[in-house]
C-alpha cells in the first residue's frame, strides 16, 4: 500500500519574501528553509527521510525483514 501524501507546501514560488535576517538553514534532505519545529529540517518528514538515511548507512536498510516464510 503506498499512500502519497500530498505535500502541502505549495506556497513558495510565488511568495518571495525577503527578510535576510533569519539564519538561512537550509533543508540537507530537500533543500528547504528549515523551520524550528524540525530543524535542521524542513519538516519532520526530511527529518525521518535523513533518520533512514544515517540508520541505511550504518545499520541494515530499515523494512527488510530478513524472514523468510517458508520455514519448513
Ligand atoms: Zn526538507
Amino acid at each position: 500500500m503506498q499512500a502519497r501524501r500530498p505535500e502541502s507546501a505549495g506556497s513558495g514560488k510565488a511568495a518571495a519574501k525577503r527578510s535576510g535576517k533569519r539564519s538561512a538553514k537550509k533543508c540537507p534532505i530537500c533543500g528547504k528553509p528549515a523551520t524550528e519545529a524540525s530543524r535542521p529540517f524542513c519538516s519532520e518528514r526530511c527529518r525521518d527521510v535523513d533518520l533512514n538515511r544515517w540508520l541505511s548507512g550504518s545499520y541494515s536498510i530499515p523494512g527488510r525483514k530478513e524472514e523468510d516464510d517458508d520455514g519448513e
